[in-house]
């Protein structure tokens, strides 16, 4: 294939375009913002404060390594955090997630006794071995439904438990509730609670245990910063400021995109706009779609200047009292009444983010979608928020020097994302894989999709892989 028009500077479209590059392809980026990165961005407020608009848990680095290449990621610095966060309840307690296994088996042991160190180790080796699985023969695999049930009906490849629930697999292997707690919030990172998501989401703390959390030095802005400076040192071209408007195509195959600028011919097309919306918008007939698609929950998330130190680790989760009732009213579609908060305060690991004397810290809290709750008193939730954080800090209210936020409004109106779930569709078992929309055009056999609409999933890891997997179909394509 010649030439590939990309739309969307996001992981995904970064990923797909280095790929398609990689391949001899002419590719050309188009991104509607100023800026690579998408939901990543780099936000810098004149008083001096860094931020990462969107993620900052950086995990699966082997993922980057692919991407970039050995060359390119042995130059980024990253570093790992140790622990990697503190798990907190209201009642002072607290679980660190160490990646150092001696050190985790050691904290195991506070909630679940000495003698209960071998079902820690078991648990840890029955998901790892689960996950280094479906890494190869699901997540990093576009199937179609026929080799899809080829793959779970071979004896050994997947074990049933992993599609049970997650709370009552990790209650097999642990008594202390706070512990089941604490190795299954994880899902979160999804947009799915814990009692939604499939047992194989164990996967996502037992990883964070084997492979760590990373800290690359700027921030996860730097991370985009390389991706767009490698992809250009391939050939890639970028369109900033350039709204894509309309897949051209003879009814069979696309033969290129219109712009809000300009008309681009290419040979494919890969789109990372979020998959549903952009089916309706970006094409001539937009096709029926065979079904409803859930949404996860979103995020709303304050970005706030402090002046003085904030007295947490660089990543920290806040638990509520009875997790278990707050994902219950997240799934019933309700404002959670004790929020779970995640915090991170990187300018303790990196100062460079913050002015002297002051640091940055970035609140994020779990909320319904705006298909579920349309609006809601962020002020109030903030109030909520900040005294759950107070609880651990200390007195934060008075030391806010800028805040700013953005929750599921802000996520559909700015980043296009429908009814504003910052993580896309809802990871249940009825929308992983095959049952997820497909990264295949239903129409056009040269247009392709990528990103957390599609196979396999949201976050940094998932959309890089899918980028690579759309930008492989589009490169086997017939012509
Ligand atoms: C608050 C928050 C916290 C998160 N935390 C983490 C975390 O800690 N770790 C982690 O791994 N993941 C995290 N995630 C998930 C992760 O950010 C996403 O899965 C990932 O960034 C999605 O990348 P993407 O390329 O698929 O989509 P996006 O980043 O949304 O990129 C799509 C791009 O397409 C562009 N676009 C859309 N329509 C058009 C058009 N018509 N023309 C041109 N351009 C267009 C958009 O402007 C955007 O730049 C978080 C997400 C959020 C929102």
């Amino acid at each position: 294939m010649k030439s590939v028009v990309v739309v969307g500077a996001g992981f995904a479209g970064l990923s797909a375009a280095i790929e398609l590059a990689r391949a001899g392809t002419r590719v050309t980026v188009v991104e509607r913002s100023g800026a690579a990165g998408g939901r990543a961005q780099r936000l810098v407020v004149p008083a001096g404060y860094t931020f990462d608009t969107g993620p900052t848990l950086l995990v699966m680095t082997d993922v980057l390594r692919a991407v970039l290449g050995e060359r390119a990621y042995a130059a980024l610095e990253l570093a790992r955090i140790e622990p990697g966060y503190r798990v907190g309840w209201p009642d002072g307690e607290h679980f660190a997630m160490h990646s150092n296994l001696a050190a985790f088996l050691d904290e195991m042991s506070r909630f679940e006794g000495f003698a209960r160190r071998s079902r820690a180790l078991a648990y840890l080796a029955t998901v790892h071995e689960q996950y280094a699985q479906a890494r190869r023969k699901i997540l990093e695999v576009d199937h179609t439904p026929a080799s899809f049930a080829a793959t779970l009906l071979r004896p050994g490849r997947f074990a049933p438990w992993a599609l049970g629930s997650l709370p009552r697999f990790a209650r097999g292997y642990f008594r202390s509730d706070r512990i089941v707690q604490a190795l299954t919030f994880q899902s979160l990172y999804l947009g799915t609670t814990p009692l939604r998501a499939p047992a194989m989401y164990a996967m996502l703390a037992v990883e964070e245990v084997v492979g760590g959390i990373w800290y690359l030095r700027g921030g996860v802005a730097a991370l985009v910063d390389a991706l767009e400076a490698y992809a250009r040192s391939l050939g890639v071209e970028f369109a900033f400021d350039t709204r894509a408007e309309r897949v051209l195509d003879d009814g069979r195959l696309a033969h290129g995109l219109r712009c809000d600028r300009a008309e681009l011919h290419a040979d494919g097309v890969v789109v990372t706009a979020d998959r549903e919306p952009a089916l309706a918008t970006l094409f001539n007939d937009a096709p029926r779609a065979r079904r409803r698609l859930r949404y996860g929950h979103s995020a709303m998330v304050w970005y706030l200047g402090i002046e003085g130190a904030v007295n947490l680790p660089h990543h920290s989760i806040m638990l509520p009292h009875d997790p278990w009732a707050t994902y219950a009213q997240l799934d019933r579609g309700s404002l959670p009444k004790e929020p779970l908060v995640y915090a991170c305060s990187p300018s303790r690991t990196d100062p460079s983010l913050a002015p002297p004397g002051h640091a940055v810290l970035t609140l994020l809290t779990p909320v319904p979608n705006t298909a579920a709750v349309p609006a809601f008193d962020e002020d109030a939730l903030f109030a909520r928020v900040l005294a759950r954080v107070e609880r651990e800090t200390g007195a934060l209210g008075t030391r806010i020097r800028h805040r700013a936020a953005r929750g599921p409004r802000g996520f559909a109106a700015e980043l296009g994302l429908a009814h504003g779930a910052a993580f896309g569709p809802d990871h249940t078992l009825d929308q992983m894989s095959v049952m997820r929309p497909s990264i295949r055009h239903p129409r056009l056999r040269n247009v392709v999709f990528a990103g957390s609409g599609t196979h396999p999933g949201s976050g940094i890891p998932m959309v890089l892989i899918s980028g690579r997997l759309a930008a492989r179909r589009l490169l086997e394509a017939p012509a």
